[in-house]
């Protein structure tokens, strides 16, 4: 019998835990004769009932665990926790809000039985997201992958299913600014997509603002790729290349016209040009060196307050 770990982060989803376990019930009940399924909350700081509401379900049902981080970590995060918990033979992530159809999880473990390591859920269409949100994520992706060598797939989403060889890979990335998307790609190993449609958020408010998919976007890009310092470096040589035949013409002017207080317009523009481009270059290398400085510190990503594990209280009842 082989083991299944479902790994689900969860940030004020108290209303949320109660159908996502009904659903992912349907799905583990047609499976149970030839798989058993761990399913882990990981609480990421909750404000709200979520600890409590899932020690209740855990009260009825034997296969569900508890991690309780001491703070809110974020998604990325979170989802770490649960790869480290994991000594199963594959994991599914999905998200607590039923944004992710349990359903699609017979078609993973039937593509992951024929061999493949990686079976990602890629989104079909966005149901109740705004058009604002489909344009912005569309466009990075677009960006993201002219930019890097390895190339980050669209509207795949963290609703995937892993191997263990996976998982083992993922924990020896400990980055702190993670980036779990590129992560995957980063990896490797046969990975195969499925379709599903996204469904609107059943409870609660989306935790992304704009500033924060503007954070994961810079974080997306600055940890994945050093596209951004050769862009910048590129740029600097054209531009010193132009002042430079600027140069040599404003010298030769002068020398055959002599010199003549006009020519303070093109000045102020070369200069509040060239200027903007070196704000630009430092803000870049800023990036980078902040990332260098966060991982300098080599602090562990994040701390329990508390776990609920099913199979060792089973044991300790027993
Ligand atoms: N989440 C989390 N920590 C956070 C924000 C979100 O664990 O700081 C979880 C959240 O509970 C959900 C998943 O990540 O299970 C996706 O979050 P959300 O639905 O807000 O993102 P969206 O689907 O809008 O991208
Ligand atoms: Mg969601």
């Amino acid at each position: 019998m082989k083991n299944i770990l479902i790994s689900i982060p969860a940030y004020n989803e108290s209303e949320n835990i109660f159908p996502l376990y009904e659903a992912i019930t349907t799905v583990t009940e047609q499976l149970k004769n030839d798989y058993s399924f761990e399913i882990l909350f990981i609480n990421d700081g909750s404000t709200d009932e979520t600890v409590s509401t899932v020690l209740k379900l855990a009260e009825k049902n034997q296969d569900i665990s508890l991690i309780d981080l001491s703070r809110n970590y974020g998604k990325e995060i979170a989802m770490s926790a649960g790869f480290d918990y994991f000594t199963h033979d594959a994991m599914v992530t999905i998200d607590a809000d039923l944004q992710h159809p349990p359903l699609a999880i017979l078609e993973m473990i039937k593509l992951w039985e024929l061999g493949y390591e990686d079976v990602y859920a890629q989104r079909n269409a966005r149901k109740g997201e705004s058009w604002l949100k489909k344009t912005t994520s569309k466009m990075f992706y677009r960006v993201l992958s002219k930019m890097s060598d390895v190339s980050v797939l669209p509207d795949a989403g963290d609703y995937r299913l892993l191997d263990k060889k996976v998982v083992v890979a993922l924990n020896k990335l400990r980055e702190t600014q993670r980036y779990t998307k590129g992560l995957y790609n980063w990896v490797g190993f046969k990975k195969i997509a499925i379709e599903f449609d996204a469904e609107p958020r059943l409870h609660g408010e989306t935790k992304w603002n704009f500033g924060s998919l503007v954070k994961l976007a810079v974080e997306g890009i600055t940890s994945y790729t050093t596209a951004p310092l050769k862009l910048s470096m590129f740029f600097g040589f054209i531009i010193s290349s132009l002042a430079f035949i600027y140069m040599i013409y404003v010298l030769i002017k002068t020398m055959i016209y002599g010199a003549d207080t006009s020519g303070f317009p093109s000045l102020m523009i070369v200069m509040l040009f060239l200027g903007g481009c070196q704000l630009i270059s430092i803000g870049i290398i800023g990036e980078y060196l902040g990332r260098i400085f966060m991982e300098t510190k080599q602090r562990p990503l994040y701390f329990i307050e508390d776990t609920y594990d099913c199979k060792k209280d089973k044991n300790n009842k027993s």
